[in-house]
């Protein structure tokens, strides 16, 4: 009979190395009928023996630990998994703490870091998400709150996955790692592979009861409130970066950003071109021919703005320093007005009979009216 401290599972149960899943089956049977404790009631060899058959069972009849077990022999100082009764820890046999401790003891700790370790942790994803904004609050920059769909930790479990009052257990398969390693001897060397654990998906965690907020995903779509900066100055098409807004990370990762694609709003009057404004004026026709003054709306409020006496209609003027701010950099665009010259309509018959007159003084030929001859009688009265 083999010792605690060397365990040949093979030798246990009585079967040849290359033994078929149906011999293992068969000789397990045989060895539990015999040495099952109530055949053998107060026999501490017989509970022992009994106790070894079914460790070596549970390894052998496992196709993927029987595998793993395979490539390292015997299994040597592990303590015995068994607590009270012969059944009574059977279903929690830990196989995941028989071969953690091995690995941990055959790699070494510098090892141990790199392949082994903690399940790897993951940086959540980033959201994009597109954000309107006024040209007034694209020139003097703005906070604003945006409310982004994400995936939060769920706050009734905690992100575990479990439901409150059950604790997740650490997966038997990866020893909570998340990742499993198997090795390969072959007559060109020995091969390690790491892959992600296939029992818990690299969670490291197995959940007997799942939450019942989040289904056992630790993790729920909510929506989040963030308040956002509006630099002065953004355009169409700034992407605005704000970090650690995005997903939540997994495993302790950290979480993704949030990027806002800027789109500015059409304004009523005023056209931006980079950082300078465009709007057109209409400018009535005496100021334009005679000069005076007109009022300007520009970002900054309402302006005065000279208009010189015979100012064309088209006319282009260039107030420096009323464009928009230029996106992190002092300095401003210019705000260029275009006057256009508001020729009258609607006239009244007076309007229009001074208006024949101004033709006729400028030797202007119009379709005259008959009105002019009134004209004095009006200016008499
Ligand atoms: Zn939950
Ligand atoms: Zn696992």
């Amino acid at each position: 009979m083999p010792g605690p401290g060397a365990k040949d599972y093979y030798e246990i149960l009585g079967v040849p190395k290359n033994a078929s899943q149906d011999e293992i089956k068969r000789a397990y049977r045989k060895l539990v009928r015999k040495y099952h404790p109530d055949a053998n009631p107060g026999n501490r060899e017989a509970e022992e023996r009994f106790k070894l058959i079914n460790e070596a069972y549970e390894v052998l009849s496992d196709p993927q630990k029987r595998a793993q077990y395979d490539q390292f022999g015997t299994v040597g100082e592990t303590p015995p998994q068994w607590g009270g009764g012969p059944y009574a820890d059977f279903g929690g046999f830990d196989f995941g703490d028989i071969f953690g401790d091995f690995f941990d003891s055959f790699f070494g700790d510098s090892r141990r870091s790199t392949r082994r370790g903690r399940p790897v942790p993951q940086r959540g994803d980033d959201i994009e998400m597109p954000m309107s904004v006024t040209l007034e609050e694209a020139a003097r920059g703005a906070v604003k709150e945006v409310y982004i769909p994400r995936w939060e930790t769920c706050k009734r479990c905690g992100g575990t996955g479990a439901e409150p009052g059950s604790e997740p257990r650490v997966c038997p398969t990866c020893k909570g790692h998340g990742q499993v390693e198997s090795h390969r001897r072959t007559a060109f060397g020995d091969f390690v592979s790491v892959t992600t654990c296939p029992t818990c998906r690299g969670r490291g965690q197995a959940i007997s009861h799942p939450c019942k907020s989040c289904g056992g995903q630790g993790r729920s779509r909510a929506r989040h409130r963030v308040e956002v900066k509006i630099p002065p100055g953004v355009n169409t098409g700034t992407r605005l970066r704000i970090q650690g807004e995005g997903e939540a990370g997994t495993n302790g990762g950290p979480p993704g950003d949030l990027y806002l694609v800027i789109h500015v709003l059409e304004h009523p009057r005023l056209v931006r071109k980079g950082d300078d404004l465009y709007t057109d004026i209409y400018v009535p026709f005496p100021i334009a021919a005679l000069g005076g003054s007109v009022e300007v709306s520009t970002l900054d409020g309402e302006e005065t703005l000279e208009i010189a006496p015979g100012t064309q209609s088209g006319t282009s003027i260039r107030l420096k320093g009323k464009g928009m701010p230029r996106l992190g950099s002092l300095g401003r665009g210019d705000l260029i007005v275009r006057v256009m010259v508001d020729v009258p309509r609607d006239l009244s018959e007076r309007q229009r009979a001074l208006i024949e007159a101004l033709a006729q003084e400028m030797h202007v030929p119009v379709k005259a009216t008959g009105l002019l001859d009134k004209l004095k009688g009006w200016f008499a009265s």
